[in-house]
Protein backbone atom coordinates (compact mmCIF):
# COMPACT_ATOMS: atom_id res chain seq x y z
CA UNK A 1 0.00 0.00 0.00
CA UNK A 2 1.21 3.53 -0.92
CA UNK A 3 0.62 6.28 1.80
CA UNK A 4 -0.02 9.47 0.70
CA UNK A 5 2.29 12.57 2.13
CA UNK A 6 -0.41 13.94 4.17
CA UNK A 7 -1.38 10.14 5.65
CA UNK A 8 2.75 9.88 6.08
CA UNK A 9 2.93 13.32 8.06
CA UNK A 10 -0.17 12.91 9.95
CA UNK A 11 1.30 9.28 11.70
CA UNK A 12 4.61 11.00 12.28
CA UNK A 13 2.91 13.51 14.20
CA UNK A 14 0.59 10.31 16.24
CA UNK A 15 3.82 8.78 16.73
CA UNK A 16 5.82 11.70 18.09
CA UNK A 17 2.95 12.52 20.81
CA UNK A 18 3.39 8.71 21.07
CA UNK A 19 6.90 8.97 22.73
CA UNK A 20 5.67 11.51 25.01
CA UNK A 21 4.56 8.84 27.12
CA UNK A 22 7.57 6.77 27.35
CA UNK A 23 8.18 6.72 30.66
CA UNK A 24 4.89 6.94 32.48
CA UNK A 25 2.31 4.69 30.09
CA UNK A 26 4.51 1.45 30.91
CA UNK A 27 3.21 -1.52 30.90
CA UNK A 28 0.75 -0.28 28.51
CA UNK A 29 1.99 0.48 25.00
CA UNK A 30 2.51 4.60 23.73
CA UNK A 31 -0.03 5.45 21.84
CA UNK A 32 -0.29 8.79 19.85
CA UNK A 33 -3.57 9.98 17.83
CA UNK A 34 -4.11 12.91 15.42
CA UNK A 35 -8.13 13.75 14.23
CA UNK A 36 -7.81 16.05 10.68
CA UNK A 37 -9.64 17.12 7.75
CA UNK A 38 -7.43 17.05 4.79
CA UNK A 39 -3.99 19.45 5.87
CA UNK A 40 -6.10 20.55 9.03
CA UNK A 41 -5.29 19.41 12.57
CA UNK A 42 -8.84 19.04 14.44
CA UNK A 43 -6.89 17.66 17.67
CA UNK A 44 -4.57 15.79 19.20
CA UNK A 45 -3.81 13.08 22.22
CA UNK A 46 -1.61 10.81 23.63
CA UNK A 47 -1.96 7.86 26.63
CA UNK A 48 -0.54 9.68 29.00
CA UNK A 49 -0.18 7.70 32.18
CA UNK A 50 -0.60 3.81 32.49
CA UNK A 51 -4.22 3.68 34.08
CA UNK A 52 -5.55 6.97 32.58
CA UNK A 53 -7.13 7.97 29.46
CA UNK A 54 -6.23 6.39 25.96
CA UNK A 55 -5.07 8.57 23.33
CA UNK A 56 -8.10 8.37 20.97
CA UNK A 57 -9.92 9.88 24.19
CA UNK A 58 -7.84 12.45 25.07
CA UNK A 59 -7.86 13.52 21.27
CA UNK A 60 -11.30 13.54 21.08
CA UNK A 61 -11.76 15.45 24.52
CA UNK A 62 -10.62 18.48 22.45
CA UNK A 63 -13.24 18.48 20.02
CA UNK A 64 -16.97 20.02 20.24
CA UNK A 65 -19.02 16.79 21.01
CA UNK A 66 -21.58 17.84 18.16
CA UNK A 67 -19.02 18.83 15.33
CA UNK A 68 -19.30 16.74 12.09
CA UNK A 69 -16.10 13.97 11.93
CA UNK A 70 -17.73 11.81 9.33
CA UNK A 71 -15.12 13.79 6.77
CA UNK A 72 -12.48 13.59 9.23
CA UNK A 73 -9.71 10.93 9.78
CA UNK A 74 -8.78 9.29 13.06
CA UNK A 75 -4.54 8.17 12.65
CA UNK A 76 -3.68 5.95 15.15
CA UNK A 77 -0.38 4.42 15.77
CA UNK A 78 -1.73 1.40 17.40
CA UNK A 79 -5.20 -0.52 16.74
CA UNK A 80 -8.28 0.95 18.71
CA UNK A 81 -8.95 -1.48 21.70
CA UNK A 82 -12.23 -3.01 21.79
CA UNK A 83 -12.25 -4.16 25.42
CA UNK A 84 -12.91 -2.36 28.65
CA UNK A 85 -9.83 -2.07 30.65
CA UNK A 86 -9.88 0.98 32.87
CA UNK A 87 -11.39 2.94 30.24
CA UNK A 88 -14.54 2.20 27.60
CA UNK A 89 -12.81 0.65 24.45
CA UNK A 90 -11.94 3.19 22.07
CA UNK A 91 -13.09 1.37 18.72
CA UNK A 92 -16.93 2.66 20.58
CA UNK A 93 -15.58 6.13 20.98
CA UNK A 94 -14.56 6.56 17.43
CA UNK A 95 -18.29 5.21 16.36
CA UNK A 96 -20.12 7.24 18.35
CA UNK A 97 -18.37 9.99 17.46
CA UNK A 98 -19.20 9.43 14.02
CA UNK A 99 -15.02 9.24 12.09
CA UNK A 100 -15.27 8.64 8.88
CA UNK A 101 -12.02 7.10 8.52
CA UNK A 102 -9.36 5.56 10.46
CA UNK A 103 -5.61 5.58 9.54
CA UNK A 104 -3.61 2.78 11.86
CA UNK A 105 -0.11 2.27 11.84
CA UNK A 106 -0.18 -1.70 13.50
CA UNK A 107 -2.57 -3.95 14.87
CA UNK A 108 -2.44 -4.45 18.27
CA UNK A 109 -0.70 -7.65 19.48
CA UNK A 110 -2.52 -8.10 22.62
CA UNK A 111 -4.91 -10.87 22.04
CA UNK A 112 -8.17 -9.35 23.92
CA UNK A 113 -7.87 -6.57 20.77
CA UNK A 114 -5.85 -8.21 18.04
CA UNK A 115 -8.06 -7.31 15.19
CA UNK A 116 -11.86 -6.62 16.84
CA UNK A 117 -10.71 -2.97 17.10
CA UNK A 118 -10.74 -2.66 13.53
CA UNK A 119 -14.22 -5.10 13.08
CA UNK A 120 -15.98 -3.13 15.48
CA UNK A 121 -15.00 0.08 13.75
CA UNK A 122 -15.89 -1.64 9.93
CA UNK A 123 -18.63 -3.07 10.88
CA UNK A 124 -19.79 0.38 11.81
CA UNK A 125 -19.28 2.07 8.19
CA UNK A 126 -16.03 3.64 8.90
CA UNK A 127 -13.02 2.69 6.36
CA UNK A 128 -9.86 1.63 8.19
CA UNK A 129 -6.15 1.47 6.54
CA UNK A 130 -3.80 -0.13 7.99
CA UNK A 131 0.52 -0.49 8.22
CA UNK A 132 0.90 3.53 7.84
CA UNK A 133 4.55 3.84 9.27
CA UNK A 134 4.28 0.24 10.77
CA UNK A 135 7.47 -0.51 11.43
CA UNK A 136 8.10 2.80 12.87
CA UNK A 137 5.21 2.10 15.22
CA UNK A 138 6.55 -2.07 15.70
CA UNK A 139 9.86 -0.14 16.67
CA UNK A 140 8.37 2.25 19.20
CA UNK A 141 6.47 -0.63 21.41
CA UNK A 142 9.10 -3.22 21.03
CA UNK A 143 9.37 -4.46 24.21
CA UNK A 144 4.76 -4.08 24.42
CA UNK A 145 4.97 -6.32 21.16
CA UNK A 146 7.54 -8.52 22.68
CA UNK A 147 5.36 -9.16 25.95
CA UNK A 148 2.21 -9.76 24.54
CA UNK A 149 3.98 -12.47 21.72
CA UNK A 150 6.51 -14.70 24.50
CA UNK A 151 6.38 -15.59 27.53
CA UNK A 152 9.89 -14.18 29.01
CA UNK A 153 10.17 -10.18 29.83
CA UNK A 154 12.00 -7.66 27.55
CA UNK A 155 15.01 -7.69 29.27
CA UNK A 156 17.85 -4.39 29.06
CA UNK A 157 21.26 -5.11 30.42
CA UNK A 158 23.13 -1.85 31.04
CA UNK A 159 26.57 -1.01 32.81
CA UNK A 160 28.99 1.62 33.31
CA UNK A 161 33.12 1.16 32.21
CA UNK A 162 36.10 3.05 31.64
CA UNK A 163 37.69 3.26 27.85
CA UNK A 164 39.91 0.73 29.02
CA UNK A 165 37.06 -1.78 29.95
CA UNK A 166 36.82 -1.42 33.49
CA UNK A 167 33.31 -1.29 35.68
CA UNK A 168 35.31 -0.31 39.06
CA UNK A 169 38.58 1.17 40.06
CA UNK A 170 39.10 -1.47 42.97
CA UNK A 171 39.21 -5.42 42.02
CA UNK A 172 37.25 -6.25 44.33
CA UNK A 173 35.40 -3.56 46.69
CA UNK A 174 34.54 -4.16 50.22
CA UNK A 175 31.06 -4.01 51.27
CA UNK A 176 31.77 -1.32 53.44
CA UNK A 177 33.58 0.69 50.65
CA UNK A 178 30.02 2.08 49.03
CA UNK A 179 29.23 2.48 45.34
CA UNK A 180 31.91 3.65 42.79
CA UNK A 181 29.93 6.12 39.98
CA UNK A 182 32.49 5.88 37.24
CA UNK A 183 30.29 8.08 34.79
CA UNK A 184 28.39 11.51 35.04
CA UNK A 185 25.57 13.09 36.01
CA UNK A 186 24.31 12.88 32.79
CA UNK A 187 24.28 9.12 32.22
CA UNK A 188 22.85 9.17 35.74
CA UNK A 189 19.82 10.54 34.62
CA UNK A 190 19.88 8.49 31.56
CA UNK A 191 19.95 5.64 33.62
CA UNK A 192 17.09 6.62 35.94
CA UNK A 193 14.85 7.28 32.45
CA UNK A 194 15.71 3.69 31.45
CA UNK A 195 14.78 2.19 34.98
CA UNK A 196 11.31 4.47 34.56
CA UNK A 197 10.28 2.25 31.35
CA UNK A 198 10.90 -1.70 33.34
CA UNK A 199 8.61 -3.19 35.86
CA UNK A 200 12.01 -4.56 37.95
CA UNK A 201 15.48 -3.90 38.39
CA UNK A 202 17.66 -6.85 38.94
CA UNK A 203 21.17 -6.65 40.49
CA UNK A 204 23.51 -9.42 42.02
CA UNK A 205 23.94 -9.53 45.82
CA UNK A 206 27.11 -8.07 46.09
CA UNK A 207 26.08 -4.99 44.11
CA UNK A 208 22.94 -4.83 46.49
CA UNK A 209 25.34 -4.90 48.95
CA UNK A 210 28.60 -2.84 47.92
CA UNK A 211 26.40 -0.24 46.66
CA UNK A 212 23.61 -0.07 48.92
CA UNK A 213 22.17 1.02 46.15
CA UNK A 214 19.33 3.79 45.76
CA UNK A 215 17.79 2.06 42.77
CA UNK A 216 15.22 4.72 41.86
CA UNK A 217 14.04 7.00 38.85
CA UNK A 218 14.45 10.63 41.60
CA UNK A 219 16.30 12.14 38.54
CA UNK A 220 12.64 11.26 35.96
CA UNK A 221 9.41 11.29 35.14
CA UNK A 222 7.56 7.43 35.97
CA UNK A 223 7.81 4.77 38.65
CA UNK A 224 10.82 3.16 40.38
CA UNK A 225 10.99 -0.35 39.03
CA UNK A 226 11.01 -3.15 41.83
CA UNK A 227 14.47 -4.64 42.87
CA UNK A 228 15.23 -8.21 42.33
CA UNK A 229 18.14 -9.61 43.78
CA UNK A 230 19.80 -12.57 42.52
CA UNK A 231 21.66 -14.67 45.01
CA UNK A 232 22.65 -18.18 45.57
CA UNK A 233 20.65 -18.21 48.95
CA UNK A 234 23.65 -18.15 51.19
CA UNK A 235 24.12 -14.63 52.34
CA UNK A 236 22.86 -13.95 55.43
CA UNK A 237 20.99 -10.22 55.77
CA UNK A 238 23.99 -7.91 57.32
CA UNK A 239 22.88 -5.87 60.18
CA UNK A 240 23.39 -2.84 57.77
CA UNK A 241 21.51 -3.91 54.67
CA UNK A 242 18.47 -1.34 53.91
CA UNK A 243 15.33 -2.43 55.14
CA UNK A 244 12.72 -3.57 52.87
CA UNK A 245 10.12 -0.19 53.70
CA UNK A 246 12.99 1.88 52.01
CA UNK A 247 11.83 0.67 48.60
CA UNK A 248 8.24 1.57 47.09
CA UNK A 249 7.82 -1.40 46.14
CA UNK A 250 9.19 -5.05 47.79
CA UNK A 251 12.70 -5.99 46.87
CA UNK A 252 12.81 -10.04 46.42
CA UNK A 253 15.72 -12.37 46.17
CA UNK A 254 15.44 -14.60 43.66
CA UNK A 255 17.34 -17.75 44.54
CA UNK A 256 17.44 -21.66 43.46
CA UNK A 257 14.63 -24.01 44.99
CA UNK A 258 16.90 -26.72 45.88
CA UNK A 259 20.53 -25.34 47.58
CA UNK A 260 19.28 -22.19 48.73
CA UNK A 261 19.73 -21.56 52.77
CA UNK A 262 16.36 -21.07 54.66
CA UNK A 263 17.97 -19.82 57.43
CA UNK A 264 19.67 -17.57 55.43
CA UNK A 265 16.39 -16.63 53.36
CA UNK A 266 15.16 -16.27 56.40
CA UNK A 267 17.24 -13.37 57.71
CA UNK A 268 16.06 -11.33 55.12
CA UNK A 269 12.29 -12.43 55.34
CA UNK A 270 12.03 -11.19 58.84
CA UNK A 271 13.46 -7.31 57.35
CA UNK A 272 10.28 -7.34 54.93
CA UNK A 273 12.40 -8.78 51.95
CA UNK A 274 10.39 -11.43 49.30
CA UNK A 275 12.13 -14.43 47.92
CA UNK A 276 11.32 -16.41 44.87
CA UNK A 277 12.36 -19.74 44.48
CA UNK A 278 13.05 -20.73 40.87
CA UNK A 279 13.99 -24.35 39.39
CA UNK A 280 15.87 -23.75 35.97
CA UNK A 281 19.59 -22.07 35.53
CA UNK A 282 19.56 -18.14 35.65
CA UNK A 283 18.83 -16.23 32.69
CA UNK A 284 17.73 -19.33 30.56
CA UNK A 285 14.21 -18.79 28.59
CA UNK A 286 12.75 -21.07 31.06
CA UNK A 287 14.01 -18.76 34.11
CA UNK A 288 13.05 -16.02 32.40
CA UNK A 289 9.05 -17.11 31.81
CA UNK A 290 9.32 -18.45 35.50
CA UNK A 291 10.13 -15.15 36.99
CA UNK A 292 8.16 -13.72 34.74
CA UNK A 293 5.10 -15.81 35.55
CA UNK A 294 6.24 -15.18 39.06
CA UNK A 295 6.29 -12.06 39.28
CA UNK A 296 4.41 -10.90 36.65
CA UNK A 297 6.94 -8.24 35.03
CA UNK A 298 7.26 -7.58 31.64
CA UNK A 299 10.45 -5.60 31.17
CA UNK A 300 13.29 -6.24 33.58
CA UNK A 301 16.30 -3.83 33.57
CA UNK A 302 20.08 -6.21 34.63
CA UNK A 303 22.42 -3.83 36.08
CA UNK A 304 24.94 -5.55 37.50
CA UNK A 305 27.87 -6.39 38.39
CA UNK A 306 29.67 -7.99 36.12
CA UNK A 307 29.31 -11.70 36.72
CA UNK A 308 25.63 -11.16 36.33
CA UNK A 309 26.36 -9.16 33.22
CA UNK A 310 28.46 -12.13 32.23
CA UNK A 311 25.85 -14.36 32.23
CA UNK A 312 23.16 -11.77 30.59
CA UNK A 313 25.76 -11.86 27.60
CA UNK A 314 26.39 -15.59 27.52
CA UNK A 315 22.59 -16.38 27.51
CA UNK A 316 21.89 -14.00 25.22
CA UNK A 317 19.32 -12.68 27.64
CA UNK A 318 18.84 -9.41 26.49
CA UNK A 319 16.61 -7.45 24.56
CA UNK A 320 18.30 -4.08 24.08
CA UNK A 321 22.11 -3.31 25.37
CA UNK A 322 23.18 -0.31 27.00
CA UNK A 323 26.95 0.63 28.04
CA UNK A 324 27.95 3.76 29.08
CA UNK A 325 31.64 4.47 28.88
CA UNK A 326 33.45 7.43 30.62
CA UNK A 327 36.28 9.40 29.14
CA UNK A 328 39.16 8.25 31.60
CA UNK A 329 41.03 5.59 31.87
CA UNK A 330 41.08 3.34 35.59
CA UNK A 331 44.28 1.47 34.71
CA UNK A 332 42.98 -1.41 36.42
CA UNK A 333 40.31 -2.69 38.24
CA UNK A 334 36.75 -5.09 38.30
CA UNK A 335 36.95 -5.94 34.20
CA UNK A 336 33.58 -5.31 31.84
CA UNK A 337 32.58 -7.90 30.26
CA UNK A 338 33.40 -8.20 26.56
CA UNK A 339 31.33 -6.00 24.12
CA UNK A 340 28.93 -8.01 21.22
CA UNK A 341 30.76 -8.44 18.00
CA UNK A 342 27.83 -7.04 15.89
CA UNK A 343 27.89 -2.90 15.47
CA UNK A 344 25.89 -1.18 17.72
CA UNK A 345 22.32 0.69 16.30
CA UNK A 346 22.71 3.70 17.97
CA UNK A 347 25.15 6.21 19.75
CA UNK A 348 24.49 8.98 21.54
CA UNK A 349 26.51 11.72 24.05
CA UNK A 350 25.73 11.79 27.64
CA UNK A 351 27.35 14.72 28.99
CA UNK A 352 31.07 13.35 28.92
CA UNK A 353 30.08 10.02 28.63
CA UNK A 354 29.68 8.03 25.37
CA UNK A 355 26.65 5.93 25.36
CA UNK A 356 26.08 2.87 23.11
CA UNK A 357 22.93 0.91 22.52
CA UNK A 358 22.39 -2.48 20.53
CA UNK A 359 19.21 -4.17 19.99
CA UNK A 360 17.95 -7.45 19.37
CA UNK A 361 14.04 -7.43 18.95
CA UNK A 362 13.53 -11.06 18.72
CA UNK A 363 14.66 -13.47 21.17
ZN1 LIG B 1 -8.22 2.42 23.87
Amino acid sequence: MTWSAQDVCWMTRALELALRGRFTTWPNPMVGCVVAQGDSLLAEGWHRQHGEGHAEVNALAQLDPDLDLSQATAYVTLEPCSHTGKTPPCADLLVSRGLGHVVVAMMDPNPLVAGQGLERLQHAGATCEVGCLEQEALKLNAPFVHCMTSRTPWVTLKWAQSPDGFMDGRTSPAVSAGGWAITGAASRRWTHTLRARHDALLVGMRTWLVDNPSLTTRDAPGPSPRPLILTHGQTTRPANAKAASDWADVPVLVHPASSASQQALDTWRRAGYDTLAMNQSPMTPAWWADLRKGLGCGAVLVEGGAQIAQIALSTSSWNELHVLQSLKPLGKGLAAPSLPAEPHARRKQCGQDDLRIWEQTVR
